[in-house]
């Protein structure tokens, strides 16, 4: 599984470079993750198994200048059919709380493009 060395996320195989920043990606055997990063610090703020839709709340929340983190895992222990995958949007624990009152507007504003019929 290829991996982002900027990004720490996960790409699917086949693909060389990162969707999302352009640098080339490290196999999983090479990955190191940075120093800073310790697991035990994140928390999960919010899961979809639509990968763009947490991309976009990162990419808000940044905006806000809450770091984010994407975690896409494809649970291989996991028995389900198909391309089962849940994509995890992580914030430091001190920024939890102002993530969640974030992610809270983020999902009461209305639909900018929303067709009507
Ligand atoms: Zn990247």
């Amino acid at each position: 599984m290829p991996i982002c060395p900027k990004c720490n996320y996960e790409y699917v195989e086949g693909i060389t470079k990162c969707p999302d920043c352009g640098a080339a990606l490290v196999s999983e055997e090479f990955y190191v993750r940075p120093e800073d990063w310790e697991e035990e610090d994140w928390e999960v703020v919010f899961t979809s198994s639509v990968e763009y839709e947490v991309e976009m709340l990162r990419d808000n929340l940044e905006g806000a200048g809450i770091p984010a983190a994407v975690l896409s895992q494809r649970d291989r222990n996991f028995p389900a059919p198909g391309d089962f995958s849940i994509v995890k949007l992580l914030v430091h624990k001190d920024d939890v709380q102002n993530a969640l009152n974030f992610i809270e507007q983020i999902k009461n504003q209305p639909p900018d493009q929303e067709e009507e019929q």
